[in-house]
C-alpha cells in the first residue's frame, strides 16, 4: 500500500486481498562480500544507526546491519517501552534528552507510527530519602530545561485514583517525580520504522546472519566472519546488547559489562483504567496500561548473570505481590504471559558509546534496563561516531575510558527498577 492514499476504499481493497498484493516493509537483499560499514545487531538501536548513518552520512558508503536473529527480536521485542530523560547528571539527562526530542518528531522523520505517546511518567518516593532525591533530581531537571515536577501523595491519588496512598502501608507514598513529556512507544513499531527507512536508504538488512569472528590486522578490523561466508568491512559498529561482551571477545578487548536477564509480564486485557506509567524503586515494580488493555508489568534484574532470554520464577513472585502492594485493587488481575531479555549491565548504570583501541571498530552497549528510550538518539550518535571517528558532543563522555580515567557518570538512582 506504499504511496497510496489511505482510505476506506483502498483498505476494502487490500483486506478482500488478504494482503496478497501487499510490498514488504523492506527489501530482502542477499549479503554481499564487502560493505564500507556493517552494523553487528538488528535491534532498535542497530537499526537507527544503520538509518541515520544512511541519512545523515552518505559518505561512508555502503552498509549493512547483520543480524543472528530476526530484526528487532532481541530486548527491543521485549521492554516494556518507557520513554523518559529526566536523569540526574547533565551527561546522562542530556543523552537522553537528545532522544526524547527526536522521538517527538519520529513518526513523520520515518513515516511510520511509532504510536509514541507521552502520557508521563511518575517515579513514586516512599521515605523521606526519596522525596529529597526526587526534589534534587527534579531541581537537576529544571537546570538542564527538561520539564519535571515533584507531586504530593494527594496530587499523585487524584491523577492515578486506584493507587493506595494510605499511611498504614508498609512503604506509605509520600509523593512522586512526574515527567509530563515522559511516556511509551511501540517497540515492534520502532524497529520496523527503522528497519523500513534504512533500507529505502540503501542499508541492506541481513536477518539469520550471526557474526562469529572479528578479523583483525594490524590493529585495524579488515572483516567478519559470519554463518553466512566472510564480510570485508571498512568499519563495524557492534550494538548486540546482552551479547556485547562476546562480541568484544572476539577482539581481544574485555568490555565492563555484565549480562543479566531482566523479564516482564503482561496481563489480560481489561478496559483502560491506567492512562500514565507508574514506577517505584523501593516497593520494586512499574506497571503501564497498553493500548490494548493489557497490564505491562516489571520490575530488577535477575541477580545471577546469564544468556538465557527467560528468568526465575521468585522474580515474577516479588513483582506481582509490589504491584499488589501499589494496587491492592489489581489482586484479582490475571497475568496473561511472561518473558525475559538479555541485559548488558556497565558499573555506573550508563551506556558505552565509543571508539575502540582497534582502528574501525565502535561499541555501543551498556544501556542495562532502560537503552529502550535512547533508540534514536543512541542510534543518531553512534552514526556520528562511526562517520566521524569521533564522538558526538553528546556522548562523548561515555567512551570506554571514562572506567580508567574514573569519570563515571552514576546513575544507579535513575535507573534499576526505573527503566
Ligand atoms: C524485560 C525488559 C524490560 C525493559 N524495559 C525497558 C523500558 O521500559 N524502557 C527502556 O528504555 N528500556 C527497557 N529495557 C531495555 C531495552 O530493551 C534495551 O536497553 C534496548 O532494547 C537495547 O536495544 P538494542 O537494539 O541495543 O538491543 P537488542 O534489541 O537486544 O538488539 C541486539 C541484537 O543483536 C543481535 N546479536 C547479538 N549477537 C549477535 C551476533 N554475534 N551476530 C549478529 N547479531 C547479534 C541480537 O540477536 C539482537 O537482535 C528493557 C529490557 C527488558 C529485557
Amino acid at each position: 500500500m506504499h504511496g497510496e492514499k489511505y482510505s476506506w476504499w483502498s483498505l476494502l481493497k487490500h483486506g478482500l486481498k488478504h494482503h496478497k498484493t501487499w510490498e514488504p516493509a523492506w527489501e530482502r537483499r542477499p549479503l554481499q562480500s564487502h560493505y564500507d560499514v556493517v552494523i553487528v545487531g538488528g535491534g532498535g538501536h542497530g537499526l537507527a544507526t544503520a538509518y541515520y548513518l544512511a541519512k545523515n552520512h552518505p559518505q561512508v558508503g555502503r552498509i549493512a546491519v547483520l543480524e543472528k536473529g530476526y530484526l528487532g527480536g532481541g530486548n527491543t521485542a521485549r521492554n516494556t517501552t518507557i520513554v523518559r530523560s529526566n536523569y540526574l547528571w547533565d551527561e546522562a539527562a542530556g543523552l537522553y534528552e537528545h532522544s526524547l526530542k527526536l522521538w517527538e518528531g519520529l513518526t513523520e522523520d520515518l513515516n511510520f507510527n511509532v504510536m509514541f505517546s507521552q502520557r508521563g511518567v511518575y517515579n513514586l518516593g516512599h521515605t523521606l530519602q526519596d522525596m529529597r532525591d526526587i526534589e534534587r533530581r527534579v531541581n537537576a531537571n529544571h537546570l538542564q530545561g527538561i520539564d519535571a515536577v515533584v507531586m504530593t501523595a494527594a496530587e499523585v491519588k487524584e491523577r492515578i485514583p486506584q493507587l493506595d496512598i494510605s499511611r498504614s502501608r508498609r512503604l506509605p507514598v509520600l509523593g512522586a517525580s512526574f515527567q509530563p513529556r515522559a511516556g511509551i512507544a511501540h517497540h515492534d513499531a520502532v524497529a520496523r520504522g527503522f528497519a523500513r527507512a534504512a533500507s529505502r536508504l540503501g542499508v541492506d538488512l541481513i536477518e539469520n546472519c550471526e557474526v562469529t569472528g572479528l578479523d583483525i590486522e594490524a590493529g585495524r578490523i579488515q572483516g567478519l566472519q559470519t554463518s553466512q561466508g566472510y564480510v570485508k568491512a571498512g568499519r563495524v559498529g557492534c550494538v548486540a546488547a546482552g551479547h556485547s561482551g562476546v562480541l568484544a571477545k572476539m577482539a581481544g578487548i574485555r568490555l565492563p559489562l555484565e549480562s543479566h536477564p531482566l523479564q516482564a509480564f503482561v496481563s489480560e486485557s481489561m478496559q483502560r483504567v491506567i492512562d500514565t506509567v507508574i514506577m517505584s524503586n523501593a516497593v520494586h515494580g512499574y506497571l503501564s496500561q497498553s493500548d490494548k488493555g493489557e497490564f505491562v508489568i516489571g520490575a530488577g534484574i535477575d541477580s545471577y548473570l546469564g544468556y538465557g532470554q527467560r528468568g526465575s520464577p521468585h522474580i515474577i513472585d516479588h513483582t506481582a505481590a509490589a504491584i499488589i502492594e501499589l494496587f491492592p485493587m489489581f489482586s484479582r488481575v490475571r497475568m496473561n504471559r511472561q518473558w525475559g531479555g538479555i541485559v548488558d549491565v556497565s558499573p555506573d548504570a550508563c551506556p558505552i558509546i565509543s571508539k575502540t583501541r582497534v582502528q574501525g571498530l565502535y561499541f555501543n552497549c551498556g544501556w542495562g534496563t532502560g537503552g529502550f528510550k535512547a533508540t534514536p538518539g543512541s542510534g543518531h550518535v553512534f552514526a556520528h561516531t562511526i562517520a566521524h571517528d569521533a564522538p558526538h558532543p553528546v556522548n562523548a563522555a561515555f567512551s570506554l575510558d571514562r572506567f580508567t580515567t574514573g569519570h563515571l557518570i552514576d546513575e544507579h538512582g535513575a535507573a534499576a527498577v526505573a527503566h
